[in-house]
């Protein structure tokens, strides 16, 4: 079978497609924060990892446009060769600082930050310990290594820590974990996953994606949270959500960056962050340390959103971010659910199988520091009138 055959019989997409509820690459014409406007209509946008509300803040706008002007439109170049500025320096060590860490090392998209890190630093005759709802891109960074990986049932301490017993004392362990997962806006449990590790001489990675910003007093993330930035060892983030743009980084001892930074094929063998998104991420770093309202509003509006849907009786799952998982249940229901929000005004993100379970289909909620109540009112009327209309609640 050549490929074409092989990738013509892929018909599931283009069935939804033909039913009209196909929710994916839905082009958005023009963006105005909270709301975006697609087929000339104004959608709330509760759909965006856009935290903090920084992606139109006119100081970030200001900055964004001056490195663009003053270093180019892109680096044209590796970190390793002619693709490092002053600006990705000066951004490492402020994200070193705002973690806490000796040193931190910043790449061209998360993605490429798990991938590079993972592959790079656990080797044959080591052993990988990861959540089973950790994100693609952990899962993608373990695919590429040769030591052995060991995937436990997510938050399942006692099968991590029959895992950890069944590996030689000697052996190299490096745990990672979501701090914030994804799909399900639950956070880890740090404390018992770091006492484990530690009982066991492993080491703990924490992808702090989605809490960057949003946990710890200073939005410095999970291990802030806790009051256990001792405890971890690495520590990833990406500046896709609350840094308002794209990258990623590592953070954490400077020989291991060091090692990275000499050895990491995603960091070596692709360009840099561009000049606007680097200016981007360090004026978004700024507002967020000059204005912590922006989070206690962030954490206002999640409240008020959870509070709403569980009054409303939509299941939440363990929401306990502004990640708000709405479970719907039958892939059917979830797209239609979907299509009816969208056609009333709000974006939501649809999550199906494989990324959850057949009957686990869910509306993916993120929460803004710039919604307003308005909006959130609009919302939760929106979730009551169609849940009601196809008997969901
Ligand atoms: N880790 C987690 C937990 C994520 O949710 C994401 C992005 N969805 C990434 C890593 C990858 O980040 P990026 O978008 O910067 O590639």
């Amino acid at each position: 079978m050549g490929l074409l055959e092989k990738c013509s019989r892929y018909t599931r997409a283009r069935e939804v497609q033909a039913s009209g509820f196909y929710p994916y690459f839905i082009p958005i014409e023009a963006s105005y924060d909270t709301e975006v406007v697609i087929g000339g209509k104004r959608k709330i946008m509760v759909g965006s990892n856009n935290y903090l509300g920084l992606t139109h803040h006119p100081y970030v706008l200001e900055k964004a446009k001056d490195a663009l002007y003053r270093y180019g439109s892109g680096c044209t170049g590796s970190r390793f060769l002619n693709g490092t500025l002053d600006i990705h320096v000066e951004l490492e060590e402020k994200l070193a600082e705002l973690m806490g860490t000796e040193s931190a090392l910043v790449f061209s998209t998360g993605y490429q930050t798990n991938l590079g890190v993972i592959s790079t630093l656990v080797g044959r005759g080591d052993h990988l310990f990861l959540d089973k709802l950790n994100h693609a891109s952990i899962v993608d960074g373990a695919s590429l290594v040769y030591g052995t990986v060991h995937r436990y049932a997510h938050g399942d301490l006692r099968a991590l820590e029959r895992q950890l017993q069944a590996v030689p004392d000697t052996a190299h362990k490096l745990v990672v974990t979501d701090g914030v997962f994804s799909m399900e806006g639950d956070i880890v449990d740090l404390p018992a996953l770091s006492a484990l590790a530690e009982r066991y001489g492993a080491e703990v990675m924490v992808d702090d994606a989605h809490s960057i910003g949003v946990l710890g007093p200073d939005g410095a993330g999970t291990a802030s949270h806790f009051g256990m930035r001792d405890k971890v060892l690495l520590t990833m983030g990406t500046f896709s959500k609350s840094f308002a743009s794209i990258g990623g980084v590592v953070a954490g001892p400077e020989p291991i960056l060091h090692y990275l930074r000499h050895h990491a094929r995603s960091l070596i063998f692709s360009a840099s962050m561009p000049p606007s998104a680097v200016a981007t991420v360090l004026a978004a770093l700024e507002v967020m340390q000059a204005e912590p309202e922006r989070r206690e509003n962030l954490w206002r509006l999640t409240r008020r959103m959870q509070e709403g849907l569980k009054s409303l009786g939509f299941d939440i799952g363990g929401s306990e971010t502004p990640i708000i998982p709405v479970v719907i249940g039958e892939m059917e229901d979830t797209f239609v659910m979907w299509k009816s929000l969208f056609d009333a005004g709000v974006f939501t993100n649809p999550v199906m199988p494989p990324a959850v379970p057949e009957s686990q289909c869910r509306l993916r909620i993120s929460m803004m520091a710039t919604h307003t109540d308005d909006q959130i009112d609009a919302v939760l009327e929106a979730f009551a009138t169609v849940g009601r209309a196809i008997a969901v609640i």
